[in-house]
């Protein structure tokens, strides 16, 4: 799952990053409210980490455009222990949930699959798929209750696929859901990623529709 993290401040940026990254998250991280929004414009993100105080243009204003266009992307605001006028405003206006500084790892990485978890209209943490399952939480899959161990990128694309079973998904939009912006992309990742999937799960749980994309069923 990729995500876009909006936070000017230099410490709290670099250190959540890396342990979003390290919880199995592709980030792409902005310190400004303009640069966020060119971001939004350009990038595939499953959900949105959103400091309220940002240069050029702060966090509300970024969630008020965001709901005003209709996107129903998943929005997390981060927000100061006293700005509890700020947090309401925010949720009032279409933010799925809060975080205040300084944020606990542990409770962001939780936070961000309860709310992915809300927004698909799920209660369970798992993603099953026939005999297929995927935990995001614990990072396992199993296969008819085997374990089956994955990569890192190959989980992100697994994990993508699972979350719309039977949803063709284009390979350029596979490639822009699991890479972020400083990862080097090899023009056939996504077929290598794919083909050591079928070659681990069996061949049948990805289906190509051929000139569209990929699926899972
Ligand atoms: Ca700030």
């Amino acid at each position: 799952m990729k995500l876009l993290f909006a936070e000017d401040d230099a410490m709290i940026g670099e250190s959540a990053r890396e342990g979003l990254r390290q919880s199995g998250f592709v980030v792409d991280w902005v310190q400004d409210g303009r640069a966020a929004d060119l971001a939004l414009e350009t990038g595939q993100y499953s959900l949105l980490l959103l400091d309220l105080g940002l240069p050029h243009k702060d966090g509300l204003s970024i969630l008020r455009e965001l709901r005003q266009s209709q996107s129903e992307l998943p929005v997390i605001i981060i927000t100061a222990r006293d700005a509890v006028a700020d947090r309401v405003a925010a949720l009032n206006m279409g933010a799925d949930d809060y975080l205040i500084k300084p944020c606990d790892l542990d409770e962001m990485v939780a936070r961000i699959h309860a709310v992915l978890r809300r927004h698909a209209g799920r209660g369970n943490p798992e993603l099953t798929v026939g005999g297929l399952m995927l935990n995001p939480l614990t990072r396992k899959v199993a296969m008819n209750g085997k374990p089956v161990m994955l990569s890192p990128k190959e989980f992100s694309l697994l994990a993508v696929l699972m979350h719309t079973p039977g949803k063709v998904i284009s390979r350029r939009e596979l490639e822009e859901k699991i890479y972020g912006w400083n990862e080097e992309v090899a023009s056939n990742a996504i077929e290598v990623h794919l083909h050591n999937l079928r070659r681990k799960l069996g061949a049948e749980v990805i289906s190509n529709v051929r000139g569209v994309g990929y699926k899972v069923t």
